[in-house]
């Protein structure tokens, strides 16, 4: 069933009411797609005795809400917006993707702005899910102006072949040596992902913005900013650990080995359990910097919010001397969220 654009798939979700038996389910969307939960509970009156919508945060298949679905007793969660993340999730889960069916925002973008890529040949190409219908189409877009554009099958979590995550590039990082540079289709947060994980060049494109443009400079300026609250981080004797309850965040045991490094190290650290990563309750909560084991991308989006360091895992290596900067930045290394 087309919704305001998006493909939204409606019927696989009756089938997953069925054979789950699902009474009362829970709906979860990111803020963009709320509307799309609104006409899906219409949608799904006479299949479910109850359908609930979460009123919280979504901001990727990671956040699954368990904890909420289970304390209102829901049987099963309907999660719009995002694919699959976890291999296997904690309750009946369905993932309705809402896919754009239209792809006119994307080739109008990706023709108007095709100066940028003049000089490339061979690129690397990944796109977020609300796009990867039209992956095929763009190839063939790109082929027409002699760019030969790949993809490559996907790593947990991604599910598809060209998926990108904000947190998740893998597939595209093993071509890098086949590829001159990237195009990450989506929007600039999940090209600039991606841009502190490579050398290459890479671009993004946002076909709702109608925009596309190149992410070098961001990415220096970005990696020059992040060593300057590793710097800051140095001096802070009493530390936070972050970890998210969200089922695709959690890493306890990441946490704990970095607890341990810490305190080797002569500081102190203690474990902050969180839901959604509130940063009003981390600027007041006394530590002095902040490792984080959540969502990678707080450390980058939320950063400024804080002003204290929020130093990811790997980050936080480098503070202590168990990493090299030269050797972490511009590699996969950066945003991998384990010790
Ligand atoms: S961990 Fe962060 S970047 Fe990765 S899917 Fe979840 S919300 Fe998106």
């Amino acid at each position: 069933m087309l919704i305001s654009g998006y493909k939204v798939e409606v019927e696989l979700a009756r089938g997953w009411v069925r054979e789950n038996c699902i009474k009362r389910a829970l709906i979860q969307a990111p803020p963009g797609l709320r509307g799309i939960a609104n006409k899906l509970v219409e949608e799904l009156s006479s299949s479910l005795e109850e359908a609930l919508l979460h009123g919280g945060g979504c901001w990727g298949g990671c956040d699954l809400a368990i904890a909420h679905a289970r304390a209102v007793g829901a049987d099963g969660i309907i999660h719009l917006g995002h694919a699959r993340f976890l291999d296997e999730d904690p309750m009946p889960c369905v993932y309705l993707e809402c896919r754009r069916a239209d792809p006119e925002p994307l080739i109008r973008a990706l023709e108007g702005n095709m100066k940028s890529l003049e000089g490339f040949e061979r690129i690397g190409l990944g796109a977020t899910v609300q796009w990867l219908d039209h992956i095929d189409l763009l190839k063939r877009l790109l082929g027409g102006h002699g760019i030969r554009a790949r993809t490559s099958p996907p790593t947990s979590p991604l599910r598809y072949e060209g998926q990108v995550l904000g947190c998740a590039y893998q597939p595209l990082l093993k071509l890098s040596r086949e590829v001159d540079g990237y195009l990450v289709i989506g929007s600039r947060f999940h090209g600039l992902g991606l841009g502190l994980q490579t050398e290459k060049p890479i671009f993004f494109l946002d076909p709702e913005l109608g925009a596309m443009g190149a992410l070098g400079a961001e990415s220096e300026k970005l990696l020059k900013s992040r060593y300057g609250y590793i710097e800051a981080a140095r001096g802070a004797r009493d530390l936070g650990i972050i970890v998210s309850i969200k089922p695709g965040q959690f890493r306890m045991r990441c946490a704990m080995r970095l607890k341990k490094l810490l305190e080797r190290a002569g500081r102190k650290a203690e474990i902050l359990i969180m839901d959604d990563v509130d940063m009003e309750m981390l600027r007041n909560s006394g530590f002095e910097a902040f490792i984080n084991t959540a969502c990678p991308r707080l450390s980058i989006e939320d950063q400024e919010r804080v002003e204290l360091p929020i130093l990811l895992p790997a980050e936080a290596l480098i503070m202590l001397g168990e990493a090299r900067w030269e050797e972490v930045i511009k590699s996969p290394k950066y945003l991998a969220m384990e010790v």
